[in-house]
């Protein structure tokens, strides 16, 4: 195929563009520092958790980290194995001879990939399905767990499938260029997903019923405290998580008109009225600052530059080899697609969790700085982390690429520093 030398290095320029875009915006919206001019210390373990709490997390980390580690790496190896071998290239050619439509053939590609990835960890995270079970965390039945693990795989292989037809298609209606078209869909792909996320997918997996009907009085105490953050709320849900877990959270998702914030109905049981408007304030924190809008739009930055970047990627020699085709337009491509994003999607955790944990420290502070209250939040952090097993002295390697939060003696340090700053020693 006769390519114009000009749009290879239009996709360098915009893969270098949108990479600049991406790491200014991460660069000037992360709080970096959620507590300005503090050092944060770590709280010391014993003042806050008894020997038996820390021996019960660890026992627990320590029996649910081989399931987890190897359900993460057989994950990567599956798509990898199929994408970076011949595999791929037989089972392109095998779809291909059964099926006659290329969005067929993409979906059909897509969907065994995809299959062939979950069936190859379901043992594995049946092994941590069970462990999560003995330690009192789970309390999902295996059909309730298995009709679950079948929907996440069925709305992984809807997104994707979604995303690599229109790659496909792009590059078949626009050879030379079609880095910039799917890069702008790829980014919409994530806006309009992040967007329905509540309204479509949660409800696949939780119900939603209305804090009012359950607790009036305590929607009445949010509302009032969203009031006086200047947080617009009008409702407050309550997710049914108690059908599989025993676990305490709350979240925000959505953004726009979709915006909610959820509590689990595990922490309205467990926890103190006090407790529950400490949660809330956190959730009120990424509220305020519109944290799920941004992380979107970061991710869509980022969704923009990884299709640029698999544009040139699939232009390499060694890349064209595995796929046995120079053409983005031929199905054949669709291994080496899922395997390249497999390991992009895995080399960008630590970036995305360093972000994420800085604005859940920021979250924290916002939470402190509503309520005024350091005993609550000390109170929620620990039931927190006993209730959910939290991993209380995390490795520092594998925190920093694998976790959301800051570790909960993290957070009651912040706390303390927070205290000490405001209101003098503790
Ligand atoms: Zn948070």
């Amino acid at each position: 195929m006769r390519r114009r030398p000009g749009s290879l290095l239009a996709a360098y320029v915009a893969a270098a563009a949108l990479a600049a875009i991406l790491l200014a915006l991460v660069w000037t919206l992360t709080p970096w520092q959620p507590l300005p001019d503090a050092t944060i210390e770590p709280a010391p373990v014993q003042r806050y958790f008894t020997p038996e709490q820390v021996a019960r997390s660890e026992a627990f980390h320590d029996a649910i980290k081989w399931p987890s580690w190897l359900a993460l790496a057989v994950g990567i190896a599956v798509p990898v194995v199929i994408g970076f071998t011949p595999l791929g290239r037989r089972l392109a050619a095998a779809v291909r001879g059964r099926a006659n439509r290329w969005p067929v053939q993409v979906t059909a590609i897509t969907t065994i990939v995809l299959v062939a990835q979950s069936l190859a960890t379901l043992p594995l995270r049946a092994w941590g399905h069970a462990v999560s079970t003995s330690y009192g965390l789970s309390t999902q039945s295996w059909a309730g767990w298995l009709a679950d693990a079948g929907k996440s795989l069925a709305v992984a292989v809807v997104l994707t499938a979604l995303a690599l037809v229109l790659l496909v298609g792009f590059a078949r209606r626009f050879p030379a260029t079609w880095f910039a078209p799917a890069g702008l869909a790829a980014a919409g792909l994530v806006v309009v997903s992040s967007f329905a996320y509540p309204v479509v997918f949660e409800p696949l997996f939780s119900r939603f019923t209305p804090l009012h009907e359950r607790n009036s009085a305590l929607q009445t105490r949010l509302l009032a405290l969203a009031a006086r953050d200047h947080v617009e709320v009008t409702e407050v849900l309550v997710a049914d998580a108690s059908r599989r877990t025993t676990a305490v959270n709350a979240y925000v998702s959505g953004f726009g008109a979709s915006k909610r914030i959820v509590v689990y109905d595990t922490l309205l049981a467990s926890a103190a009225a006090d407790e529950v408007a400490l949660v809330v304030a956190h959730e009120l924190g990424h509220a305020a600052e519109d944290d799920v809008l941004v992380g979107t739009l970061q991710g869509a930055v980022g969704a923009a530059f990884g299709a640029t970047g698999l544009f040139l990627l699939l232009r390499r020699p060694a890349v064209r080899r595995l796929a046995g085709t120079d053409d983005a337009g031929n199905p054949a491509v669709v291994p080496v697609v899922l395997a390249l994003v497999t390991v992009g999607s895995f080399l960008s955790l630590p970036l995305q969790n360093t972000v994420s944990r800085h604005v859940e420290a920021r979250a924290d502070v916002h939470a402190l700085d509503l309520t005024r209250d350091l005993p609550t939040f000390i109170a929620a952090q620990q039931r927190l982390s006993v209730t959910n097993l939290t991993h209380l002295e995390p490795n520092d390697v594998l925190a920093f690429w694998f976790t959301t939060h800051p570790a909960p003696l993290d957070r009651i340090g912040l706390a303390e520093q927070w205290q000490r700053r405001y209101d003098g020693p503790p």
